[in-house]
């Protein structure tokens, strides 16, 4: 029999343990894709059970995000999955995608709603929900499929058993989840307790963010209703450099140690394209 943590489909690795993940975006230019390329080689000697590549807002890097995947496939021993949105693409142009990432050997993707735009205009596509996207995806190949999950509630959501009914079902037809980041681990535990009331048993990796920007991550924070506590970003606030470095990744690491502790499916990182942060939370982890 195969080995099941060497499968090309993330459904299998997961199956086989506990799961390490980090999540690039495709760079902006030259610069910035020559500094990736390091950070990714570096975290590769981690031995990641994949890693994942974003997709820009209704489509905007799409070719970028296409390249870099079927590049870091090509290097590496772990698979890259593509994040995939329904925003902005006709079910044609979607169709049309997946076809070009299984001819490149691509055997996973991140299916996502998308968001409308910031300026208020409608969302547009063929399909309006992530699960639309997972039917499909799952008509047309043999792909694994993960789905987005919000913790502290999707902020479209009408409420909150709304929200959870929701993620049952698109979890029920997807093989696993990866979470947006949050910074209470009670969260994540009380969505995992209500998606297992809901009958739904499906690995949920907890997406993890170090908090090397806080501005930044706070504007984030807000657009994905994600809570930040105040205690944490005033010292961040009031700290630079290498001690707002530590002060970020000693409380990613507290975070993580207390989900490990309960069992969490897996740990998926935002790394930001950068490694200090992420490597140095993993080497006091053990992982
Ligand atoms: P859905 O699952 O479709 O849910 C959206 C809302 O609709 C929720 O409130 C849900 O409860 C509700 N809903 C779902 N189904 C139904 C239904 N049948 N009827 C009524 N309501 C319903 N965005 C990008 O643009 N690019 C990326 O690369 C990207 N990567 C991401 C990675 C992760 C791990 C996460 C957590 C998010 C990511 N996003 C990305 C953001 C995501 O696209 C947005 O948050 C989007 O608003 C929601 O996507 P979803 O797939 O969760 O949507």
């Amino acid at each position: 029999m195969t080995n099941p943590a060497a499968s090309p489909f993330i459904a299998d690795r997961l199956a086989a343990g506990r799961a390490l993940s980090f999540e690039f975006f495709p760079p902006a230019d030259d610069v910035a894709a020559r500094s990736l390329e390091k950070t990714v080689h570096r975290l590769a000697e981690l031995d990641p059970t994949f890693v994942s590549i974003t997709y820009g807002a209704g489509g905007s890097t799409r070719d970028n995000t296409r390249d870099l995947v079927v590049e870091v496939s090509a290097q590496q021993s772990f698979p890259a999955m593509p994040h995939l949105t329904c925003m902005g693409h006709t079910r044609d142009q979607l169709i049309e995608l997946l076809a070009d990432y299984a001819e490149h050997g691509v055997a996973n993707v991140l299916a996502l709603a998308g968001d409308p735009p910031a300026d208020g205009s409608p969302f547009t596509g063929d399909f309006r929900y992530a699960s639309e996207l997972v039917e499909m995806v799952r008509e047309r190949t043999n792909f694994s499929v993960g789905v987005a999950a919000f913790p502290e509630v999707h902020p479209r959501s009408v409420d909150r058993a709304d929200d959870r009914a929701h993620l049952a079902a698109k979890l029920a037809q997807a093989d696993f989840g990866i979470t947006q980041f949050f910074f209470q681990a009670d969260d994540y535990l009380r969505m995992i307790d209500e998606l297992g009331e809901l009958g739904c048993d499906r690995p949920v990796l907890a997406g993890i963010i170090p908090v090397v920007n806080p501005a930044s991550i706070r504007r984030f924070a807000v657009m994905n209703g994600a809570s930040v506590p105040d205690e944490l970003w005033n010292r961040l606030d009031a700290a630079e450099g290498d001690e707002r470095l530590a002060i970020a990744v000693d409380a990613a690491t507290e975070l993580c140690a207390r989900l490990l502790d309960a069992g969490v499916a897996g740990i998926h990182f935002y790394t930001l394209n950068r490694t200090a942060a992420t490597a140095q939370i993993c080497a006091n982890l053990g992982l």
